[in-house]
């Protein structure tokens, strides 16, 4: 254990002032929660409190620690689904992701080759709606909607 040789009284409420120092070197806010730790007889250990509750969704069901944050299953999932992940891959096609699809020579990207899968779903299901045709291809429905504008698109 490091001594900072910090020495704070307490005042008459029983208060104590955490030195801005170590404020600001633990990244402790003003109104943020601190835990209390007895570590031994004479020596009590605070931390700086880091809630148990999902960093994005605030609920407290299912959390996963994922480091340094805490993650329910939910937000997980939606991290993970494959239709926002390709989404954020095909932004306006940076330099590298083009020389990457060269160097595998031009492979074509997830959007065309869901897009065409897209487009079989609907020829082999003529009146599935949206909700039908995402259950098939296993995307989400904005997903089915966002291909079917591209596809559009490009029909014209
Ligand atoms: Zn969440």
């Amino acid at each position: 254990m490091k001594d900072t040789g910090m020495i704070r009284s307490l005042d008459s409420l029983g208060r104590i002032v955490v030195p801005v120092e170590i404020r600001m070197t633990r990244n402790i806010d003003i109104g943020d929660p601190i835990e209390f730790f007895i570590l031994n007889e004479e020596i009590i250990v605070l931390r700086k409190y880091t809630s148990t509750e999902c960093t994005f969704c605030r609920s407290l069901d299912h959390v996963t620690y994922f480091k340094d944050q805490f993650i329910c299953n939910n937000c997980l999932k939606e991290l993970g689904d494959p239709g926002l992940v390709s989404d954020v891959a095909e932004q306006p096609a940076s330099p590298v992701e083009d020389n990457s699809a060269l160097l595998r020579g031009g492979r074509r990207t997830k959007t065309e080759e869901m897009s065409q899968r897209l487009e079989k779903a609907i020829a082999d299901h003529p009146y599935a709606n949206q909700k039908e045709l995402a259950e098939v291809l296993g995307i989400s429905q904005a997903r089915v909607s966002q291909l079917k504008r591209k596809i559009n698109a490009a029909g014209r």
